[in-house]
């Protein structure tokens, strides 16, 4: 019996493949496209019923939760481990560990926060949540292609903690493609900007802290060093001077616009921490 079944060898897949490959490990894989699968020097099982069969530890990476009960519909999964890499929502992953379950499987969901090339390489993390079980037997294989960051026994928990931090990165990448914008038209060179951008959020991305102290107490004026009015007395020169370069402030207005309802609610000596009351 081999160590690890791996099943779903795209772009992810594959180097999940290259790295226990590269550890000595032999996983025995499987691909819905074959062809993908014959090269890497692994064996190559003919369906996924017989990728499931020759291990204990079946780990899946497919595209998305529908290709998951695709693959596996039918399968025999009892007495397995099945770890599931593929994103999903956290609803999904609680549904997926209650469908393994009643295939008398263990579950485990993981959210990847890498992308392939990282993979094998000590940036890489992955996220897991559901049975403690099969997290505490298998880790010292789940940490060949990454660092291993179990966040609890909900299944959806892993997807969540993926997902809230992804989506606190395509906030970034809003501001950042605002700061690129402003600069556009002006002899600034964007590589000349890129460093101070960089250095000015990894010093801001420290507020997450203050935020989830504020959030833990409820009380969102301690620490505060920038209130909220005078913060959102500074909004006409963002929007101005966003007017002056000719760039559209539609990324930078939903945020202006939850401070402005917080700060007519009378909350103007307090953090910014209330928008994400307002959120919910
Ligand atoms: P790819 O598009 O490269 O590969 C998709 C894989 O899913 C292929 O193996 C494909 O098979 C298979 N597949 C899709 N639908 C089905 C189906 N209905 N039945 C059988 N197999 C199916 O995606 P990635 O490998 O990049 O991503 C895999 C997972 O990893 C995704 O959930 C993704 O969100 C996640 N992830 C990816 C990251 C990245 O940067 N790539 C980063 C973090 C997470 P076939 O080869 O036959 O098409």
């Amino acid at each position: 019996m081999s160590d690890t079944t791996l099943i779903g060898l795209g772009a992810m897949g594959t180097a999940l493949a290259a790295a226990w490959l590269a550890a000595g490990h032999r996983p025995t894989v499987w691909n819905r496209t074959r062809a993908r699968a014959e090269n890497l020097g692994a064996p190559v099982a003919d369906t996924p019923a017989d990728a499931v069969a020759a291990s204990r530890l079946v780990v899946v990476c497919l595209l998305d939760d529908a290709g998951v009960g695709a693959v596996l519909d039918g399968v025999d999964l009892a007495g397995k481990d099945l770890v599931n890499l593929t994103t999903c929502t956290p609803a999904e992953a609680r549904a997926r560990a209650a469908w393994a379950g009643a295939r008398g499987a263990r579950y485990l969901d993981g959210g990847i926060m890498a992308d392939p090339p990282m993979i094998g390489t000590p940036d890489a993390s992955v996220f897991y949540s559901g049975s403690a079980e099969a997290f505490t037997t298998w880790e010292h294989v789940l940490a060949v292609p990454a660092a291993t960051r179990y966040v609890g026994e909900d299944p959806g928990h892993a997807a969540l903690h993926d997902i809230a931090l992804l989506s606190a990165m395509y906030g970034m990448f809003a501001g950042i493609a605002h700061a690129f914008a402003l600069i556009r038209a002006e002899p600034i060179a964007p590589t000349s900007l890129a460093p101070l951008l960089a250095d000015w959020l990894s010093t801001m991305a420290g507020s997450a802290h203050l935020t989830a102290a504020q959030l833990e107490t409820g009380d969102y004026r301690a620490g505060v060093s920038s209130t909220l009015a005078m913060q959102v007395a500074g909004i006409p020169t963002f929007l101005r001077t966003a007017r002056e370069q000719a760039v559209r402030p539609d990324l930078l207005t939903p945020y202006f616009t939850l401070m402005h309802r917080l700060a007519a609610d009378g909350r103007g000596d307090e953090d910014t921490t209330g928008v994400v009351d307002l959120l919910r």
